[in-house]
């Protein structure tokens, strides 16, 4: 088994509703266990153009699926949820990005591992933090070593992972 960091990002629309159908997909695919999903966290946008403020979590799953076909089932799950690409780093209803798979480093036309960005990002560190700190992060260190050097401000904790239950799924 391969333990696996996975971004969920929203900033369009019903933002908890997408990370809540994003988890529930992640739940119902048999290749995949998911051990761990992070509060969520709004989030001051990154890069890209004048957008609306993200919300932010991070989902730690077990597989043994390669990792092509991770980013398949990622971006099916993006997909399901009306994710075009028009602008690069705008506006999304779903993105799904995939932060580390164990200690792989791996660099292809599709997917790049570690996520390049991952060990910079407030609003991936600090849910990552939460729920798997002492995750190695391949070329960078402990993901809780790394969330304690990472600016915090413009990351508010908003909801609390309950709203990810298997109960709270239907609102
Ligand atoms: P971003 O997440 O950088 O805002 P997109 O979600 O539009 O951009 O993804 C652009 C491309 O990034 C995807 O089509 C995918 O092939 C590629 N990619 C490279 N590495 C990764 C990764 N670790 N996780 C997810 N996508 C990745
Ligand atoms: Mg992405």
């Amino acid at each position: 088994m391969t333990r696996v960091a996975i971004a969920l990002g929203s900033n369009l629309g019903d933002r908890l509703g997408h990370l809540q159908e994003a988890v529930k997909q992640l739940r119902n695919n048999p290749l995949l266990e998911v051990v761990a999903v992070s509060a969520v966290y709004e989030t001051e946008p990154v890069g890209g153009p004048d957008q609306d403020e993200f919300f932010n979590a991070v989902a730690i799953v077990n597989t043994q699926v390669s990792p092509e076909e991770l980013l398949d089932a990622m971006q099916e799950i993006e997909n399901a949820q009306g994710r075009t690409r028009e602008i690069h780093w705008g506006p999304r209803t779903l993105d799904v990005d995939i932060l580390a798979m164990g200690s792989l480093v791996m660099n292809s036309e599709r997917l790049e591992l570690p996520h390049p960005r991952a060990h910079e990002r407030g609003f991936v560190l600090i849910p990552w933090a939460q729920v798997d700190p002492s995750f190695e992060l391949p070329l960078h260190g402990r993901v809780a070593d790394l969330a304690v050097r990472v600016r915090d401000s413009g990351i508010e904790r908003i909801f609390e992972a309950d709203v990810f239950d298997e109960r709270n799924q239907d609102r």
